[in-house]
């Protein structure tokens, strides 16, 4: 028999967060070892659950959710996103301009299924959220990483932004809050993006998906309102909000300047057709949940469990010799730095991985994120302080030998 290969498609395409190292954790987990796990963003399993409310709606409507809906989504869930679109100042999103996904995952790679040729360029941050990379690059594009900058709150670097646009950019992307910094960008750099696309005709696609996981009361605002001259795509759902991760309730909205975009837009309704529709009771739950009182809103308060994890982390986190860490502002992560001068790693994956079989818990590499230098790592505070005490006294331990070596 041949050996039969991935396509040739996949060649550039990688997702570390559900990596190698994942593997190795799930199997010392059949061989019985307990794991901390700090590595994905799933509120569920420790014990963020979707609000009651929207889980009702959801098994109220399950047999009206047997049929398969308009391809772009229900009307009434189309319309509650249009209003959420209202209220962040998204200019000009009419209900044709709305799109319901299975997770903003399925709406990202569609999003640049559509777009790409072979060659186009997109400016992805780096860090970035792999998925990003992974899809221009599955669609036949090259993600060009623009850096974000650690020395000033990780913010994008509009020089760095500029210097990589070519003939070939198509678009610049914002993760916004960003996913792994939990940076969340004021206005003024919004606005500096804005002018990049803007000279460059580029398109922005901007990934909100953390838009109500706010900290210290900063507020969040849709770079598309304040880009309504160009063609913006914004991207949100029920994952993170609403901690609805397996309900695969996601949107975008396209805003903005789409007269020269018509055939763009021909070719993701043509997508949206091909996968019939998105899963329909996940949808039945997207009016509940943005017409109710049931936000993230009481869990980020400085007393809310959210609140306190990340408090808790970001102390036992600095107070390790050689770390040094951006406190996020929003979202579920932390992007720590392991000073190069007191951690020289080489191999980051290795380090993540000799981590798991020492102590027992498990991160994600900085480069899994696409992170230019093996000297990062990715902390979810998600897990109870205890745990999380429990895992970040293991990782300080597991560096107190890495000092010693
Ligand atoms: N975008 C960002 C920045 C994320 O962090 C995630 C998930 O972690 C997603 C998108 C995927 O969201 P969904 O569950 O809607 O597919």
């Amino acid at each position: 028999m041949q050996p039969i290969h991935k396509s040739q498609k996949l060649a550039n395409v990688c997702y570390d967060i559900r990596g190698p190292v994942l593997d190795h954790a799930k199997r010392m987990e059949d061989e019985g070892h307990r794991i901390i796990k700090l590595n994905i963003g799933n509120p569920a399993p420790f014990g963020f659950f979707a609000p009651d409310e929207i889980i009702e709606d959801m098994i109220a409507n399950l047999q009206n959710a047997s049929g398969y809906t308009d391809s772009k989504g229900l009307f009434a869930a189309r319309k509650a996103i249009m209003h959420y679109g209202q209220e962040k100042q998204l200019p000009t999103v009419g209900m044709e301009d709305i799109y319901i996904g299975n997770g903003v995952s399925e709406l990202i790679v569609m999003a640049m299924q559509a777009l790409l040729d072979n060659g186009d360029e997109v400016l992805v941050p780096a860090p970035d959220y792999p998925l990003w990379t992974a899809a221009v690059s599955l669609a036949g594009g090259r993600a060009v990483h623009y850096l974000c900058d650690e020395s000033v709150g990780w913010m994008p670097d509009i020089d760095d932004m500029r210097a990589k646009i070519t003939p070939n950019t198509k678009a610049i992307v914002v993760i916004n809050p960003n996913n792994p910094t939990g940076a969340v960008y004021p206005v003024p750099v919004l606005q500096a993006i804005v002018e990049v696309a803007r000279e460059h005709g580029l398109i922005i696609y901007a990934d909100e998906i953390y838009d109500k996981v706010l900290y210290d009361g900063v507020t969040h605002t849709s770079i598309a309102s304040l880009a309504p001259d160009l063609l913006c795509v914004t991207f949100n759902g029920l994952s993170k909000n609403y901690r609805a991760c397996g309900f695969r309730a996601g949107w975008m909205c396209v805003s903005g300047e789409r007269k020269h975009a018509r055939d763009y837009i021909e070719g993701l309704n043509m997508l949206a057709s091909m996968r019939l529709c998105p899963n329909a009771p996940g949808q039945y739950a997207i009016q509940t949940a943005l017409g109710g009182y049931q936000s993230i809103d009481d869990l980020v308060l400085p007393a809310g469990r959210l609140g306190r994890q990340r408090e808790l982390a970001y102390q036992l986190l600095t107070d390790i010799p050689g770390v040094s860490c951006v406190k996020p502002q929003g979202a579920l992560y932390m992007f720590p730095r392991l000073d190069p001068a007191v951690y020289p790693i080489k191999n980051d994956q290795q380090f993540i991985l000799d981590l798991l079989l020492e102590e027992k818990v498990l991160l994600v590499q900085g480069t899994g994120f696409n992170w230019i230098a093996p000297d990062h790592f990715r902390v979810v505070f998600l897990p109870n302080t205890d745990d999380l005490t429990e895992a970040l006294g293991r990782v300080a331990n597991f560096l107190g030998n890495y000092r010693k070596r």
